[in-house]
């Protein structure tokens, strides 16, 4: 057989989807599984925005649309990021794709010569890592705790992982996997570093709308000096629980647009109309369509903390958006000597995950998927019931983790 691209054969499948993979086995099965693995909202999609999918197939030709979205559509997310991000660019400044995942892939592809180097703090996004391993890109990962909690935002500590061949930084706030906000002092530290900085700048804002104790704040905001190099990305997977219908985008200089559009021009060719239809009524509605389910959200973010505090020495990054906690689990895997690996200082948390799902039937993705083994994500987004039943034997499994007497 010929050989295939060493650079593709060395990727990773998703640790999320694969895990849920094995949860609806076990679901098909018969068995109650509490999922906490799915990076998805639990609620619906706004009601309109399938009327305007199911209005779209009655009444629009359903033939190939524009390639990086049609007009309409590019024009209600211009207006969306005008009004609500102070961002104003140009209709050809923005170009749409089968979601964020689908247009990051072609940024990644678009920005990337072999061997660029783009860093982001870790623990980050596993769907960043094989992007930019399949654009022949190397990842650089900054660890986002350092010892004695400084700031990972000092101009200096970044200075340790930016090279020559750095290309690009990608920031994803609120943060997937820990729904970490930085702060207006950190945002402004981490603009002033990239400032001085010929590199992209990937600001990943595509769970913007949720935030629980402040707005969102983009790099942007705190420095529109770095629009030439400053790329955004966002959806509607998450604002408005739209991740089936497939519709993300971006928005940032020109040359980078065109780029991306022309190699969408060659994959996917264009988005559905009727996907268009819907995204542009949502889009042009905005985050009020979502105010309540949001609400509902931050009272899930509150039991979860409250369940995880009976179990000692778990720590996690204070969530203030998005819907997961990023667990630490190390001093507690350390004293009680469970799922360490015999290298020195290394967690199975891989293993402590499928132990979780075949014996407890809780799902949960391990840190491994986020460059962090001996940390767990929880995602809750999902029915208050399950939340407390499942986190309770999650809580119980914890406990049982102690040390040998
Ligand atoms: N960016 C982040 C941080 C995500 O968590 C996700 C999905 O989980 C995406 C981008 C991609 O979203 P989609 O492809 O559904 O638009």
């Amino acid at each position: 057989m010929p050989s295939l691209a060493h650079h593709i054969r060395a990727l990773q499948p998703s640790a999320t989807l694969a895990i849920n993979t094995m949860a609806r086995q076990l679901r098909s099965q018969g068995h109650k599984i509490c999922n906490f693995s799915v990076g998805e909202p639990d609620y619906p999609p706004p009601h309109g925005a399938i009327w305007a999918t199911v209005n779209s197939l009655y009444t629009d030709p359903i033939r190939y649309g524009m390639a990086g979205g049609g007009l309409e559509l590019r024009t209600a997310i211009q207006d969306k990021l005008s009004k609500e991000n102070g961002y104003d660019v140009s209709v050809d400044q923005i170009v749409c794709g089968a979601g964020a995942k689908h247009i990051l892939h072609h940024l990644m592809c678009t920005l990337i010569n072999p061997g660029d180097e783009i860093a982001l703090h870790r623990p980050y996004w596993t769907s960043y890592r094989q992007q930019i391993a399949s654009a022949q890109g190397v990842t650089v990962d900054i660890p986002y705790h350092r010892d004695g909690g400084q700031c990972p935002y000092d101009p200096e500590y970044l200075d340790q992982y930016f090279t020559p061949s750095t290309k690009g930084f990608i920031l994803c706030s609120p943060n997937n996997p820990t729904g970490h906000m930085p702060s207006q002092q950190q945002l402004t530290k981490l603009a002033r570093y990239l400032l001085n900085k010929d590199v992209w700048i990937i600001s990943d804002e595509i769970y913007e709308y949720i935030t629980f104790d402040h707005p969102h704040q983009s790099l942007y905001n705190v420095c529109p000096e770095l629009k030439d190099r400053y790329i955004h990305i966002n959806g509607i997977s998450k604002s408005f629980a739209m991740t089936g219908w497939r519709m993300g985008y971006l928005a940032g200089p020109q040359p980078v647009a065109h780029l991306v559009k022309t190699l969408i021009s060659h994959s996917t060719t264009s988005l559905p109309i009727f996907v268009e239809k819907a995204a542009t009524w949502a889009i042009s509605r905005g985050s009020e369509l979502m105010s309540e389910s949001i609400g509902k959200l931050k009272s899930k973010r509150d039991a979860a903390i409250q369940l995880l505090k009976g179990v000692d020495d778990l720590t996690w990054i204070e969530p203030h958006g998005a819907f997961y906690l990023f667990i630490d689990l190390r001093k507690r895997l350390q004293t009680s000597g469970c799922y360490l690996k015999s290298e020195a200082g290394t967690y199975d948390t891989l293993q402590l995950s499928l132990d979780l799902l075949h014996h407890h039937h809780v799902t949960v993705v391990a840190g491994e998927a986020f460059g962090c083994p001996g940390f767990i994500r929880i995602s809750y987004a999902t029915a208050m019931g399950d939340l407390t039943s499942g986190l309770g034997k999650l809580v119980e499994f914890l406990k049982t983790l102690s040390p040998p007497t």
